[in-house]
């Protein structure tokens, strides 16, 4: 029987679901590894909050190659 391959556990990244309070209004809201974004208020917690490093672009399948637009203004 053939399927669809099976993701491999060792490279796919996978978020933690987290939840924590608004800290503009209060309203409790959910979260993916420590970064929230409240749907009431519109208030943000910065990215470096976060649980973990964001990855890289270098980490995504996708990533065409060094030298190559990725697209993300990530540059300051
Ligand atoms: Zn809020």
């Amino acid at each position: 029987m053939h399927g669809a391959p099976a993701a491999d556990p060792a490279t796919e990244f996978t978020p933690e679901i987290t939840h924590a309070e608004c800290r503009k209004c209060g309203t409790r809201v959910a979260g993916l590894d420590g970064r929230y974004a409240c749907g009431v208020c519109g208030w943000t917690n910065d990215w470096s909050e976060g649980h973990r490093p964001l990855p890289r672009a270098e980490d995504d399948p996708d990533f065409p190659g060094p030298g190559v637009p990725t697209g993300y203004p990530l540059a300051d």
